[in-house]
């Protein structure tokens, strides 16, 4: 939850805050209905910053603050019809507003005697940024309210956002502007300009969508248009001088579906974005009834539209080989902009797929990123007839061995085996991998650079380096290099499950591996040595698993390969409850790490507690003994404060484990 939290958040400051996402918008929805469900399920380890219970990705200091009177939520959504219907039922409400939901940047505009005082974005929902100046550049919100019906006090609240025509001419006439990936960063780019004379070559639009607070009207008026009914609001504010999105209207739960297909197929002729529905109870009292939960009203949903797909020419096909040699297609494509990233590569997972679409170079091809972060090839949409059919090598590009396919299986595999330079290098960057070696320091880049330097040929290399050698590559430095060193060390204590791991032996995964450390007692030497027989008996192993199992341990290679990270002076714990010498034990107790170590890595002290008898949990719960909190110690250190959990440094652990 911890992870998914601090990964939602630093996405939400690339969205909000620096208005360029690195992530698409499914991807960013999924991860966070991942930690509602995981909220719901462990109510007891939310944390208050967690990305659920607030609203935005905060403010830029750059700008004044304004504390809005009502706060700006954000709103729940649907992500398809039955998630609709489910909100629906539950709400048990008749009449309803449906609005497109505009895909820009939420404004409030604050007008005091019909005269624009401010306008503010939402900001983390409570203050939001003083925008006054660029708002004011924008040709649709009014500087001053017209007509009889003028309120002394009218807080709007709508959307602002670039049309797409306005993009294409920026993006068109370049110049020193950056080019913008889509109309939301632009619009949300453009009103966090601290220049307006800026903002004011960037035009953008505003649709108004509701009013937060309308007092002191003329006395000739009796009923506030804004006290009853949503849609009467709406059409008040169209009254006194704001756009309202013309397909705003009122209808009843059974018009949704068809009010969505609607939208849903006028949606592209648009000159805005439009990424969804928004659906509004219509009657204010009922509104004000069911009020809000953390973040969102509970009488509105926004409905959103299923992922962006987008068309374009498939120019290549090139085949990537993966640690265990299996050669995969990716497509080469001409680049384009699905919702705000812009995408050149999708993969072709196989050439089953490739035959499954029909697929041939030169083809147009529909794009989506909707399961997947990775972009993926959803189907052919024209067919040229100058078009170049796909093969798979029959060498590997790498290395030129033959390429082989398995009986039964889909995949063609390189034959080379480790002598294969891209197979090596892949296999390096598993080992090197945060679930395996977790080794500080060596990104994929220094893999490559050290393979190329013929500095690594194996994993078991990186034990053996010469930093001085390694600091002289271009780029490096006696700084990178030391941090290499420092992350290779630490990587050295480790676990037996890791190791095994490590070896990549086929349909063998990490939990595999966990199983057969566990059934072997941590003894490498009765695992090398097991039957299949004895194989099978391990949790989680069918016969196929046992059989490669079997048949890896006995490849000098394996266990050449494990020798030599012994001698690069790998260790792990060995036996299955060590027995801790009785002036140190800590048996009995449950530790949580948090934060990070200066003289160890966590796994290290994970490793080196539970040589001394304790239990390492992963999360502070009441049967929590002890937890050491090291640097930069988030959401656990305040729950195990709350809970009264004793909270120890990184100091007291040393002197426990070398007590
Ligand atoms: P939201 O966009 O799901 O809904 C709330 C917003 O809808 C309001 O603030 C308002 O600006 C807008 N809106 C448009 N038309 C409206 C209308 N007619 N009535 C009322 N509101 C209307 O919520 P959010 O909290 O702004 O953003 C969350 C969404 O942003 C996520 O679901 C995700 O898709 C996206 N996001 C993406 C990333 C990323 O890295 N890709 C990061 C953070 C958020």
């Amino acid at each position: 939850m911890a992870d998914l939290s601090a990964q939602l958040i630093q996405w939400a400051k690339e969205y909000y805050l620096l208005d360029s996402p690195t992530v698409c918008d499914q991807r960013y929805d999924r991860a966070f209905r991942e930690l509602q469900e995981l909220e719901k399920q462990f109510p007891e380890f939310i944390n208050h910053n967690s990305p659920t219970q607030r609203v935005g990705g905060g403010r830029l200091s750059s700008f004044g603050e304004i504390r809005h009177a009502t706060p700006m939520l954000s709103l729940n959504n649907a992500l398809d019809m039955d998630e609709l219907n489910k909100f629906v039922v539950g709400t048990s409400e008749h009449e309803w507003v449906a609005e497109p939901k505009i895909d820009g940047l939420a404004l409030s505009l604050y007008y005091v005697d019909g005269k624009l005082a401010y306008a503010a974005t939402r900001g983390d929902g409570q203050v939001g940024e003083d925008v006054t100046h660029n708002a004011k550049t924008i040709q649709s919100i009014p500087i001053q309210l017209e007509g009889p019906m003028i309120p002394n006090r009218l807080e709007v609240r709508g959307e602002v956002f670039m049309r797409k025509s306005t993009l294409d001419r920026l993006n068109k006439q370049g110049g020193s502007d950056r080019k913008f990936a889509n109309c939301r960063n632009a619009a949300a780019g453009t009103m966090r300009q601290l220049d307006s004379a800026k903002a004011m070559r960037r035009p953008l639009d505003f649709f108004a969508y509701s009013i937060a607070e309308c007092s002191g009207l003329p006395k000739s008026i009796k009923t506030s248009p804004a006290a009853e009914y949503h849609y009467s609001a709406l059409k008040f504010l169209k009254q006194i001088g704001f756009q309202v999105n013309e397909y705003s209207q009122v209808l009843t739960s059974k018009d949704m579906e068809s009010y969505c297909e609607k939208l849903a197929s006028v949606r592209d002729s648009l000159d805005y974005l439009v990424d969804g529905i928004v659906f509004k109870v219509n009657s204010l009292f009922s509104q004000a009834e069911l009020g809000f939960v953390s973040r969102a009203p509970r009488w509105a949903i926004a409905y959103k539209f299923p992922s962006d797909t987008r068309e374009t020419t498939l120019t290549a096909v090139d085949f990537q080989i993966g640690s265990s040699g299996v050669l995969c297609p990716v497509a080469r494509l001409s680049p384009i902009a699905i919702g705000g990233v812009t995408v050149s590569n999708a993969t072709l997972h196989n050439m089953e797929e490739i035959e499954r679409l029909g697929l041939a170079i030169g083809d147009t091809v529909v794009v989506s990123r909707a399961a997947d972060v990775i972009p993926k090839v959803s189907s052919v949409s024209a067919r040229p007839e100058n078009r170049t059919p796909i093969l798979m090598p029959s060498v590997c590009p790498s290395c030129s061995s033959p390429v082989a396919r398995m009986e039964g299986q889909v995949a063609y595999r390189c034959t080379g085996g480790s002598s294969c330079p891209a197979q090596a290098v892949a296999l390096i960057k598993r080992f090197a991998r945060r679930d395996i070696m977790d080794i500080d320091g060596l990104g994929e880049r220094l893999v490559e650079q050290l393979y190329e330097a013929d500095f690594i040929r194996r994993p078991s290399d990186l034990y053996y380096l010469c930093y001085h050698a390694v600091a002289e590559l271009p780029g490096m430095g006696k700084k990178s290099a030391e941090k290499l060193k420092k992350g290779i060390q630490a990587s050295r204590e480790t676990t037996l499950d890791k190791v095994l791991a490590a070896q990549n032996i086929r349909e063998v995964g990490r939990s595999a591996c966990r199983e057969l450390a566990k059934h072997f007692h941590n003894d490498l030497d009765a695992i090398l040595a097991a039957t299949q027989e004895q194989l099978l008996e391990v949790e989680l192993f069918g016969p196929v698993m046992a059989e490669l199992a079997y048949e890896a341990f006995r490849d000098p290679e394996l266990i050449k390969e494990i020798s030599r990270l012994r001698y690069g002076g790998m260790q792990w714990p060995e036996g299955s409850q060590p027995v801790p010498s009785s002036e140190s034990t800590l048996s009995g107790e449950v530790w949580v790490l948090t934060g990070t170590f200066d003289s160890m890595t966590r796994s290290e002290a994970e490793a080196r507690l539970a040589a001394k008898g304790c239990r390492v949990a992963s999360s502070v719960s009441k049967n929590v003994t002890t937890l050491c909190a090291g640097a930069k110690a988030g959401s656990k250190l305040a729950k195990a404060e709350k809970l009264g959990v004793k909270v120890v440094d990184e100091g007291y652990l040393l002197s426990v484990l070398e007590a």
